[in-house]
Protein backbone atom coordinates (compact mmCIF):
# COMPACT_ATOMS: atom_id res chain seq x y z
CA UNK A 1 0.00 0.00 0.00
CA UNK A 2 2.98 2.14 0.99
CA UNK A 3 4.26 1.20 -2.81
CA UNK A 4 1.23 2.11 -4.23
CA UNK A 5 0.82 5.78 -2.30
CA UNK A 6 4.44 6.55 -3.31
CA UNK A 7 3.58 5.85 -6.77
CA UNK A 8 0.42 7.86 -6.54
CA UNK A 9 2.67 10.78 -5.57
CA UNK A 10 5.40 10.59 -7.94
CA UNK A 11 2.20 10.92 -10.23
CA UNK A 12 1.95 14.45 -9.10
CA UNK A 13 5.96 15.34 -9.65
CA UNK A 14 6.00 17.58 -13.06
CA UNK A 15 8.19 15.59 -15.22
CA UNK A 16 10.32 18.17 -16.17
CA UNK A 17 11.24 18.78 -12.58
CA UNK A 18 12.32 14.96 -12.08
CA UNK A 19 14.46 14.98 -14.83
CA UNK A 20 15.97 18.24 -13.33
CA UNK A 21 17.12 16.77 -10.32
CA UNK A 22 17.84 14.15 -11.85
CA UNK A 23 20.43 15.57 -13.46
CA UNK A 24 21.66 17.44 -10.80
CA UNK A 25 22.39 13.91 -9.07
CA UNK A 26 24.64 12.79 -11.70
CA UNK A 27 26.21 16.02 -12.02
CA UNK A 28 26.66 15.60 -7.97
CA UNK A 29 27.95 11.78 -8.71
CA UNK A 30 30.12 12.62 -11.35
CA UNK A 31 32.24 15.85 -10.44
CA UNK A 32 33.72 14.01 -7.80
CA UNK A 33 36.11 12.58 -10.00
CA UNK A 34 35.97 14.98 -12.54
CA UNK A 35 39.95 16.12 -11.52
CA UNK A 36 41.22 12.73 -10.81
CA UNK A 37 39.70 11.60 -14.70
CA UNK A 38 41.14 15.00 -16.60
CA UNK A 39 37.54 15.97 -17.68
CA UNK A 40 38.22 19.55 -16.04
CA UNK A 41 39.59 22.14 -19.37
CA UNK A 42 40.58 26.00 -19.15
CA UNK A 43 39.27 28.02 -22.13
CA UNK A 44 40.74 31.80 -21.76
CA UNK A 45 38.86 34.83 -23.25
CA UNK A 46 40.78 38.12 -24.06
CA UNK A 47 40.68 41.01 -21.93
CA UNK A 48 41.08 44.19 -24.59
CA UNK A 49 42.80 47.42 -23.75
CA UNK A 50 40.32 49.86 -26.03
CA UNK A 51 42.57 52.69 -26.68
CA UNK A 52 45.18 50.18 -28.21
CA UNK A 53 42.96 47.57 -29.00
CA UNK A 54 45.47 45.43 -27.18
CA UNK A 55 44.96 42.24 -25.31
CA UNK A 56 46.25 43.11 -22.12
CA UNK A 57 44.99 39.83 -20.48
CA UNK A 58 43.10 37.11 -20.23
CA UNK A 59 40.21 35.15 -18.03
CA UNK A 60 40.42 31.55 -17.63
CA UNK A 61 37.17 29.68 -17.81
CA UNK A 62 36.67 26.46 -16.48
CA UNK A 63 34.92 23.87 -19.01
CA UNK A 64 33.64 19.91 -18.11
CA UNK A 65 33.25 18.10 -20.61
CA UNK A 66 31.85 14.74 -18.97
CA UNK A 67 31.44 11.27 -21.38
CA UNK A 68 27.77 10.93 -21.25
CA UNK A 69 26.64 14.21 -19.54
CA UNK A 70 28.12 16.18 -22.37
CA UNK A 71 29.53 19.71 -21.72
CA UNK A 72 27.80 20.62 -17.84
CA UNK A 73 27.34 24.59 -17.70
CA UNK A 74 30.22 26.29 -15.13
CA UNK A 75 27.13 27.97 -13.39
CA UNK A 76 25.61 24.26 -13.05
CA UNK A 77 28.81 22.41 -11.49
CA UNK A 78 30.56 25.28 -9.78
CA UNK A 79 27.15 25.63 -7.43
CA UNK A 80 27.66 22.00 -7.44
CA UNK A 81 30.82 21.74 -6.23
CA UNK A 82 30.23 24.21 -3.78
CA UNK A 83 27.44 21.98 -1.90
CA UNK A 84 29.14 19.07 -2.13
CA UNK A 85 32.65 20.09 -1.11
CA UNK A 86 34.33 19.83 -3.96
CA UNK A 87 35.26 23.41 -4.78
CA UNK A 88 38.99 23.31 -2.92
CA UNK A 89 40.11 20.90 -5.30
CA UNK A 90 38.54 22.48 -8.02
CA UNK A 91 39.77 25.80 -7.32
CA UNK A 92 43.46 24.24 -6.87
CA UNK A 93 43.68 22.41 -10.39
CA UNK A 94 41.91 25.81 -11.67
CA UNK A 95 44.69 27.79 -10.50
CA UNK A 96 47.53 25.55 -11.10
CA UNK A 97 46.57 24.71 -15.07
CA UNK A 98 46.30 28.73 -15.22
CA UNK A 99 49.41 29.76 -14.12
CA UNK A 100 51.09 26.70 -15.90
CA UNK A 101 49.53 27.66 -19.09
CA UNK A 102 50.29 31.66 -18.18
CA UNK A 103 54.25 30.37 -17.84
CA UNK A 104 54.45 28.43 -20.86
CA UNK A 105 52.97 31.28 -22.88
CA UNK A 106 55.90 33.75 -21.65
CA UNK A 107 58.29 30.76 -22.34
CA UNK A 108 56.97 30.75 -25.77
CA UNK A 109 58.12 34.08 -26.15
CA UNK A 110 54.56 35.50 -26.44
CA UNK A 111 53.92 39.01 -25.14
CA UNK A 112 53.52 39.24 -21.43
CA UNK A 113 49.49 39.10 -20.56
CA UNK A 114 47.74 38.93 -16.83
CA UNK A 115 46.17 35.80 -16.11
CA UNK A 116 42.63 36.23 -14.46
CA UNK A 117 41.37 33.21 -12.23
CA UNK A 118 37.56 33.09 -10.22
CA UNK A 119 37.83 32.31 -6.96
CA UNK A 120 34.56 31.72 -5.01
CA UNK A 121 33.85 33.78 -2.04
CA UNK A 122 34.03 30.65 0.58
CA UNK A 123 37.30 30.15 -0.94
CA UNK A 124 38.33 33.34 -1.08
CA UNK A 125 37.90 33.45 2.84
CA UNK A 126 39.15 29.46 3.41
CA UNK A 127 42.16 30.22 6.13
CA UNK A 128 44.33 28.19 3.48
CA UNK A 129 43.80 30.36 0.66
CA UNK A 130 47.07 32.65 0.86
CA UNK A 131 49.41 30.13 1.42
CA UNK A 132 47.39 27.86 -1.81
CA UNK A 133 48.48 30.84 -3.47
CA UNK A 134 52.01 30.84 -2.32
CA UNK A 135 52.45 27.58 -3.34
CA UNK A 136 50.70 27.81 -6.64
CA UNK A 137 53.20 30.95 -7.26
CA UNK A 138 56.07 28.72 -6.48
CA UNK A 139 55.59 25.61 -8.01
CA UNK A 140 54.44 26.81 -11.10
CA UNK A 141 56.82 30.11 -11.64
CA UNK A 142 54.38 32.38 -12.05
CA UNK A 143 54.59 36.41 -11.48
CA UNK A 144 52.55 37.17 -8.85
CA UNK A 145 52.27 40.84 -10.59
CA UNK A 146 50.70 38.74 -13.51
CA UNK A 147 48.14 36.49 -11.58
CA UNK A 148 44.44 38.45 -11.04
CA UNK A 149 42.06 36.96 -8.65
CA UNK A 150 38.79 37.82 -9.69
CA UNK A 151 36.08 37.66 -6.55
CA UNK A 152 32.46 38.68 -6.30
CA UNK A 153 31.68 41.35 -3.78
CA UNK A 154 30.13 39.33 -1.45
CA UNK A 155 33.36 38.43 0.28
CA UNK A 156 32.66 41.80 2.05
CA UNK A 157 29.98 40.78 3.82
CA UNK A 158 31.69 38.54 6.61
CA UNK A 159 33.82 39.29 9.38
CA UNK A 160 37.17 41.43 9.38
CA UNK A 161 39.38 38.32 8.50
CA UNK A 162 38.84 39.18 4.95
CA UNK A 163 40.82 42.36 5.22
CA UNK A 164 43.64 40.60 6.19
CA UNK A 165 43.31 37.69 3.64
CA UNK A 166 43.16 40.92 1.60
CA UNK A 167 45.90 42.88 2.74
CA UNK A 168 47.95 39.53 2.67
CA UNK A 169 47.43 38.84 -1.50
CA UNK A 170 48.45 42.43 -1.85
CA UNK A 171 51.62 41.68 0.08
CA UNK A 172 52.20 38.52 -2.33
CA UNK A 173 51.80 41.12 -5.27
CA UNK A 174 48.77 39.55 -7.00
CA UNK A 175 46.10 41.43 -8.07
CA UNK A 176 42.41 42.04 -7.49
CA UNK A 177 39.42 42.36 -9.15
CA UNK A 178 35.88 42.71 -8.25
CA UNK A 179 33.94 40.51 -10.02
CA UNK A 180 30.33 41.33 -10.86
CA UNK A 181 30.96 45.23 -9.97
CA UNK A 182 27.44 46.57 -9.08
CA UNK A 183 25.51 43.97 -9.23
CA UNK A 184 25.64 42.59 -5.18
CA UNK A 185 24.25 44.03 -2.28
CA UNK A 186 27.95 46.13 -1.32
CA UNK A 187 29.35 47.78 -3.72
CA UNK A 188 30.03 50.89 -2.08
CA UNK A 189 30.68 48.87 1.38
CA UNK A 190 33.35 46.68 -0.99
CA UNK A 191 34.48 49.92 -2.36
CA UNK A 192 35.40 51.23 0.95
CA UNK A 193 36.98 48.06 2.67
CA UNK A 194 38.82 46.32 0.27
CA UNK A 195 41.72 46.72 -1.27
CA UNK A 196 41.36 46.34 -5.26
CA UNK A 197 43.18 46.86 -8.22
CA UNK A 198 40.04 46.70 -10.56
CA UNK A 199 36.27 46.81 -10.78
CA UNK A 200 34.85 44.42 -13.35
CA UNK A 201 31.41 46.06 -14.61
CA UNK A 202 28.74 43.59 -14.85
CA UNK A 203 27.32 42.47 -17.79
CA UNK A 204 23.85 43.28 -16.31
CA UNK A 205 24.59 47.22 -16.87
CA UNK A 206 26.54 46.59 -20.09
CA UNK A 207 23.30 44.75 -21.70
CA UNK A 208 20.84 47.71 -22.13
CA UNK A 209 23.55 50.23 -22.20
CA UNK A 210 22.68 51.61 -25.57
CA UNK A 211 18.96 52.34 -24.84
CA UNK A 212 18.53 53.35 -20.92
CA UNK A 213 19.73 56.30 -20.03
CA UNK A 214 19.96 54.64 -16.50
CA UNK A 215 22.45 52.07 -17.34
CA UNK A 216 24.63 54.50 -19.05
CA UNK A 217 24.83 57.02 -16.34
CA UNK A 218 25.48 54.60 -13.31
CA UNK A 219 28.14 52.79 -16.03
CA UNK A 220 29.57 56.34 -16.32
CA UNK A 221 29.48 56.79 -12.47
CA UNK A 222 31.23 53.40 -11.87
CA UNK A 223 33.84 53.92 -13.88
CA UNK A 224 34.82 57.76 -12.62
CA UNK A 225 34.31 56.95 -9.00
CA UNK A 226 36.80 54.06 -9.88
CA UNK A 227 39.15 56.08 -11.49
CA UNK A 228 39.11 58.31 -8.65
CA UNK A 229 39.73 55.27 -6.20
CA UNK A 230 42.76 54.31 -8.73
CA UNK A 231 40.75 51.00 -10.11
CA UNK A 232 41.32 50.19 -13.35
CA UNK A 233 38.15 49.43 -15.19
CA UNK A 234 36.88 46.40 -16.65
CA UNK A 235 33.35 46.13 -18.65
CA UNK A 236 32.11 42.80 -18.66
CA UNK A 237 29.73 41.11 -21.92
CA UNK A 238 30.19 44.14 -24.37
CA UNK A 239 28.68 42.57 -27.89
CA UNK A 240 28.71 45.42 -30.29
CA UNK A 241 30.83 48.05 -31.70
CA UNK A 242 28.52 50.66 -30.02
CA UNK A 243 28.92 49.36 -26.75
CA UNK A 244 32.93 49.47 -26.98
CA UNK A 245 32.53 52.75 -28.41
CA UNK A 246 30.39 54.78 -25.88
CA UNK A 247 33.05 52.83 -23.25
CA UNK A 248 35.63 54.33 -25.02
CA UNK A 249 34.21 58.00 -24.62
CA UNK A 250 33.35 57.02 -21.22
CA UNK A 251 37.11 56.70 -20.61
CA UNK A 252 36.72 52.57 -19.80
CA UNK A 253 40.26 51.10 -20.45
CA UNK A 254 39.43 47.23 -20.51
CA UNK A 255 36.50 45.75 -22.03
CA UNK A 256 36.14 41.57 -22.48
CA UNK A 257 32.94 40.29 -24.73
CA UNK A 258 32.04 38.13 -27.13
CA UNK A 259 32.53 41.09 -29.53
CA UNK A 260 36.26 41.00 -28.98
CA UNK A 261 36.34 37.27 -28.44
CA UNK A 262 34.41 34.05 -27.17
CA UNK A 263 35.99 31.87 -24.64
CA UNK A 264 38.48 30.11 -26.74
CA UNK A 265 41.02 27.05 -26.47
CA UNK A 266 45.10 27.76 -24.99
CA UNK A 267 45.78 27.09 -28.99
CA UNK A 268 43.68 29.77 -30.30
CA UNK A 269 44.47 32.14 -28.01
CA UNK A 270 48.46 31.19 -28.41
CA UNK A 271 47.76 32.11 -32.00
CA UNK A 272 45.85 35.53 -31.14
CA UNK A 273 49.01 36.67 -28.72
CA UNK A 274 51.61 36.19 -31.55
CA UNK A 275 49.29 38.67 -33.52
CA UNK A 276 48.45 40.40 -30.57
CA UNK A 277 45.96 41.28 -32.78
CA UNK A 278 41.94 40.14 -32.96
CA UNK A 279 42.18 39.69 -36.83
CA UNK A 280 38.36 39.14 -37.37
CA UNK A 281 38.26 43.16 -36.04
CA UNK A 282 39.95 44.27 -38.57
CA UNK A 283 37.35 45.17 -41.12
CA UNK A 284 36.42 47.52 -37.76
CA UNK A 285 39.74 49.62 -38.07
CA UNK A 286 38.04 52.30 -40.47
CA UNK A 287 35.00 52.66 -37.39
CA UNK A 288 38.05 52.39 -35.39
CA UNK A 289 38.00 50.13 -32.61
CA UNK A 290 42.39 51.04 -32.92
CA UNK A 291 41.89 54.41 -32.26
P1 LIG B 1 32.13 35.39 -14.80
O1 LIG B 1 33.39 35.25 -14.03
O2 LIG B 1 31.38 36.68 -14.63
O3 LIG B 1 32.53 35.14 -16.32
C1 LIG B 1 31.92 35.76 -17.41
C2 LIG B 1 30.92 34.84 -18.10
O4 LIG B 1 30.28 35.56 -19.14
C3 LIG B 1 31.55 33.62 -18.77
O5 LIG B 1 30.57 32.58 -18.76
C4 LIG B 1 31.75 34.13 -20.19
O6 LIG B 1 31.84 33.09 -21.14
C5 LIG B 1 30.50 34.94 -20.38
N1 LIG B 1 30.66 36.00 -21.37
C6 LIG B 1 31.76 36.74 -21.65
N2 LIG B 1 31.52 37.65 -22.60
C7 LIG B 1 30.21 37.51 -22.93
C8 LIG B 1 29.35 38.19 -23.86
O7 LIG B 1 29.75 39.11 -24.59
N3 LIG B 1 28.05 37.76 -23.92
C9 LIG B 1 27.59 36.74 -23.15
N4 LIG B 1 26.31 36.38 -23.27
N5 LIG B 1 28.37 36.09 -22.25
C10 LIG B 1 29.67 36.47 -22.14
P2 LIG B 1 30.93 31.09 -18.31
O8 LIG B 1 32.26 30.69 -18.86
O9 LIG B 1 29.74 30.26 -18.63
O10 LIG B 1 31.09 31.21 -16.74
C11 LIG B 1 30.01 31.56 -15.93
C12 LIG B 1 30.44 31.85 -14.50
O11 LIG B 1 30.93 30.65 -13.90
C13 LIG B 1 31.59 32.86 -14.39
O12 LIG B 1 31.10 34.19 -14.45
C14 LIG B 1 32.16 32.50 -13.05
O13 LIG B 1 31.41 33.10 -12.02
C15 LIG B 1 31.93 31.00 -12.99
N6 LIG B 1 33.19 30.29 -13.32
C16 LIG B 1 33.69 29.90 -14.51
N7 LIG B 1 34.88 29.29 -14.37
C17 LIG B 1 35.16 29.32 -13.03
C18 LIG B 1 36.26 28.84 -12.23
O14 LIG B 1 37.27 28.32 -12.72
N8 LIG B 1 36.16 29.03 -10.87
C19 LIG B 1 35.08 29.65 -10.30
N9 LIG B 1 35.06 29.81 -8.96
N10 LIG B 1 34.05 30.11 -11.03
C20 LIG B 1 34.08 29.95 -12.37
MG1 LIG C 1 35.03 36.41 -13.80
MG1 LIG D 1 31.98 38.55 -14.29
MG1 LIG E 1 28.99 38.11 -14.78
Amino acid sequence: AAKERGKNRYAFYQPQLTEQAEYRFRVEQNLREAVEKQQLSLVYQPQVELFSGNIIGVEALCRWHHPQLGEVLPTEFIATAERIGMMKPLTEWVLKAACNQAVAWKRAGLPPIRMAVNISPAQFLDKYFVSLIQYVLEETGMVPTELKLEVTESVVQTDQQNLSIFRELKDLGVLLAIDDFGKGYSSFASLKHLTVDCLKIDKYFIDDMLVDRKSQTLIAAMIDMGHNLDHEIIAEGVETVEQYQMLQQFGCETAQGYLLSKPVSPDSISKILKLNRLTHLAHLDANPLHL
